[in-house]
């Protein structure tokens, strides 16, 4: 089906300028995928430095201006924004456009945009499943989708064509795509985005409230595998407080079940059940083993940093 559809469009219309708004412009950029693309963001400091970096072709300050005439319309805004986003471009969108978005929760997207989208338009949700903990113009580069998934959710009835030339656009963006149902794409993200990024958030605030370890030991002896939690825990604050507000349900879920594992490892702990304890740490073992075998992991010890701070990071331990 995407051997055929053609992945280059017209005019796309990027609403948001930050990392994944910005890394969508250069990676089009990098694929010639896009004739002309108009952006949008809210603040001027964001769109003049959008025009600056050259990503996009024009800059908006309404979005509804950046989506006239445009053939792909891509919401890159935090999830908790763009029901409003839609209701603002609603009445330009253009008939036989396809509207996307990027959102880390699928459902919520669907509850929000989903009225506003005209007869005509093929609304096709979608997630990269690749980011980093930047936020901002100056966080985006082509290189971002390369090898991850992004994961379609179109509802059953939508366009074939449509949904096969946004296949083909993420393809040529470097992705490799997969479809889901909405609300099993929120679960499956819950345990494997939403749950980490929690826990990180979490032991992260746990030792900044530490009175009797202090800061600057937290900091000092972070190599013992502190400072792993802290780059989840720098995430972007907006996109995230979104994120657990539009995924509730699912997060309360994973939180329910992770804390009973939890409660299992302290009991492990507590009767010195050596052999659990093994059986345990050998098991999640396995399955780092797995991600980088599917590509999804640098291979290199230690997240491939410096093997000489690597050599020192061993020694904290
Ligand atoms: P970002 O770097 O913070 O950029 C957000 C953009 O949206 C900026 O251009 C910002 O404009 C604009 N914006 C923020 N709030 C807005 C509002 N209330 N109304 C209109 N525009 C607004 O964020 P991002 O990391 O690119 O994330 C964007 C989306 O991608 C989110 O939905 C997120 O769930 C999803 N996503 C993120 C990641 C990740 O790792 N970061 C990965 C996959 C998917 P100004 O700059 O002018 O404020």
């Amino acid at each position: 089906m995407t051997d055929a559809a053609d992945p280059h469009f017209k005019r796309v219309a990027l609403i948001g300028l930050g990392l994944i708004g910005g890394s969508l412009g250069h990676a089009m950029r990098r694929g010639k995928l896009a004739g002309h693309i108009a952006g949008y963001a809210r603040s001027d400091a964001t769109r003049k430095r959008a025009m600056e970096i050259g990503f996009v072709d024009s800059v908006h300050s309404s979005a509804a201006d950046a989506v006239k005439d445009a053939d792909l319309v891509i919401l890159c805004t935090p999830v908790g924004s763009v029901g409003e986003v839609a209701a603002e471009i609603e009445p330009v969108l253009k008939k036989g456009a396809i509207l996307t978005d990027v959102g880390s929760v699928k459902v919520a997207i669907f509850r929000d945009v989903g009225p506003h989208v005209p007869d005509g338009v093929h609304f096709i949700p979608g997630h990269p499943i690749a980011g980093t903990e930047e936020s901002g113009p100056d966080a985006g580069f082509a290189e971002l989708f390369d090898d991850r998934w992004c994961i379609l959710t179109p509802l059953p009835g939508v366009d074939r064509d449509a949904v096969a030339r946004l296949t083909a656009f993420w393809e040529a963006c470097g992705s490799r795509v997969d479809f889901m149902e909405p609300k099993h794409h929120d679960l499956v993200l819950a345990i494997t985005s939403h749950l980490p990024h929690l826990i990180a958030y979490n032991i992260v605030g746990t030792a900044d409230d530490m009175e009797t370890v202090t800061r600057s030991e937290v900091i000092k002896y972070s190599a013992g595998g502190f400072r792993d939690f802290t780059r989840l825990a720098a995430s972007d604050p907006t996109m995230w407080r979104d994120v657990c507000l539009s995924n509730k349900d699912a997060i309360l879920e994973m939180l329910g079940r992770f804390s009973e594992d939890l409660a299992a490892l302290q009991r492990l702990i507590r009767w010195g059940d050596g052999d659990g304890l093994f059986e345990l740490f050998t098991r999640t073992r396995a399955i780092r083993r797995s991600i980088i075998d599917a590509g999804q992991e640098n291979p290199a010890p230690n997240f491939g940093r410096n093997p000489t701070h690597a050599a020192d990071d061993k020694k904290d331990q």
